[in-house]
């Protein structure tokens, strides 16, 4: 699903219509580019009552959490090792989500 779409349904959900502001969390690993996210926004609202939002990006780093140490790191790639004890079962934490943080409307 895009961003746009997204967006959307949620404007719908909370009946929101004329939006203000948009605040939203890219994570690393879901390759969007934030100025091409904020490119497809501005061409997305216009002409529509949105026209005029500003756009926030908030850029969410790849987290991983190892499996039997718990510990919690920042990953540099994807499928690091646990920089504590070295193990290799790794779960991702954030870096993948595409979350609207907050939506501000009139
Ligand atoms: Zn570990």
């Amino acid at each position: 699903m895009s961003m746009m779409e997204i967006v959307k349904e949620q404007m719908i959900k909370h009946g929101v219509k004329d939006l203000k502001r948009l605040k939203v969390r890219v994570g690393e690993l879901t390759a969007v580019e934030p100025e091409a996210l904020q490119f497809c926004f501005e061409v997305y609202v216009k002409g529509t009552p949105m026209e005029g939002a500003a756009l926030e990006i908030e850029e969410a780093p790849l987290m991983g959490r190892c499996v039997d140490c718990d510990e919690e790191f920042r990953m540099e790639y994807f499928l690091q090792a646990c920089p504590r004890c070295e193990g290799g079962a790794v779960t991702k934490t954030t870096g993948h989500e595409l979350d609207i943080v907050s939506m501000e409307a009139e």
